[in-house]
């Protein structure tokens, strides 16, 4: 029997998780395999944070601090901002989808890149807007020219990835800045950065000093890349007071739980833990990127902790690596087709994937094969 629901909703895609560790292990009849399919941290979260987590726990009974002050105000004095200029949800992603809720209503349109993050097509189609999904140039970044020529006088909310998933391709500021220059001062503008700890481009931080002086330009990071908190589900925006007025309005009271907001507290704490980390992960995209080279495997360079490969074979690659216990994350579900998005795992992971690639594709392993840290964990959903 169906049920009734808005016709709005019935256009927005079911999101189809990928698969987990659970089920490529009982699928494959396998004891063991490395997931390098979500973009997570190959590490737990930082002693010091599981230790207030641990803590938290017996305070339960307790409901949150509605407006998260301690983390907002952290942030805020990281960044040079006003508690007010901070927004905190339930991941990133629960920003995201509060930004369309706030801005648009039916007959606007949304401007987009595509591929991108996949949520971004949801906000339109949750609020009977237009989404105007605009293909990225063939360096894997958006199209800001092409974004610009798509934006007109229905439209009132403009989303920019950068680095991008699932490419990797990265926005230089000036090259911001000029579409930003282009734009009526009051269309807002939702820049994520969701892979920030991870560019090494110089101008990485002028975006943010953008978003001192434009009111329209809200920054997005996360807890779940870098500080290995995925599980917990923190994001944070940071921007103009009416930005961050605008989701608060339209966020539910208690939108992140008491641990997931003193893990994220603590986890700032800890900026030197957590960029030897970051130099790892930075330092292992590198020799992942010299291996693909040196086997001859296509990919586009990226400024994330991923990066999206295009191995030129026959199509069922990524059932193979599946059987072969390396799970990444098909191409053909992220609109590239013919591609494997790459998540960085650990030293031993990533050599786990560049020996399963060469077996499948019938090269010469890029690495000495050694026993990859493997742990069959049980997991969430795909971002
Ligand atoms: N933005 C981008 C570009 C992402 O790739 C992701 C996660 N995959 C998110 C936002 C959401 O992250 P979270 O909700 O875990 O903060």
């Amino acid at each position: 029997m169906s049920l009734i629901i808005s016709s709005r909703l019935a256009a927005i895609p079911y999101y189809e998780p990928g698969l987990t560790t659970a089920d490529v292990l009982a699928r494959y009849g396998l004891d063991a395999a490395v997931k390098l399919a979500s973009n997570e941290s190959p590490y737990p979260p930082l002693d010091a944070v599981q230790a207030v987590l641990r803590d938290g726990v017996a305070a339960l009974n307790r409901y949150p601090d509605g407006a998260a002050r301690a983390l907002r105000a952290e942030i805020a004095e990281r960044h040079g901002l006003d508690p007010g200029q901070i927004a905190i949800g339930n991941g990133s992603c629960e920003l995201v989808l509060l930004a369309g809720q706030a801005l648009l209503d039916p007959g606007t349109t949304l401007v987009y890149p595509e591929p991108s993050f996949g949520l971004y097509a949801h906000l339109a189609a949750a609020a009977g807007a237009v989404g105007v999904g605009v293909p990225l140039d063939a360096a894997g970044r958006n199209d800001l020219a092409a974004m610009a020529a798509a934006i007109d006088e229905r439209t009132r909310l403009v989303i920019l990835c950068s680095p991008n998933n699932p490419t990797g391709g990265y926005l230089a500021a000036a090259s911001v800045e000029a579409f930003l220059d282009g734009l009526p001062e009051d269309l807002p503008v939702l820049l994520d950065e969701a892979y920030y700890d991870f560019v090494t481009e110089a101008d990485r931080g002028r975006p943010l000093s953008q978003a001192r002086l434009r009111p329209n330009l809200l920054l997005l990071r996360t807890f779940s890349k870098a500080h290995a908190l995925s599980g917990l589900r923190v994001g944070y925006g940071m921007g103009s007071r009416a930005w961050v007025a605008a989701l608060d309005r339209v966020r539910q009271p208690f939108n992140t739980s008491s641990l997931a907001q003193a893990a994220a507290l603590e986890s700032l704490r800890h900026p030197a833990a957590l960029d030897r980390r970051i130099q790892e992960t930075i330092a292992e995209r590198a020799r992942v990127a010299s291996a693909l080279e040196s086997m001859g495997v296509r990919f586009t360079p990226s400024q994330a902790n991923f990066i999206l490969v295009a191995p030129d074979a026959d199509d069922g690659i990524h059932g193979r690596l599946l059987a072969a216990g390396v799970i990444v994350r098909d191409g053909d579900a992220l609109g590239c087709p013919g591609t494997l998005r790459v998540s960085m795992g650990s030293p031993s992971e990533n050599d786990a994937f560049l020996t399963a690639l060469a077996k499948v594709l019938g090269r010469t392993a890029p690495v000495e094969a050694r026993a990859a840290r493997v742990i069959p964990t049980k997991d969430s959903r795909q971002p």
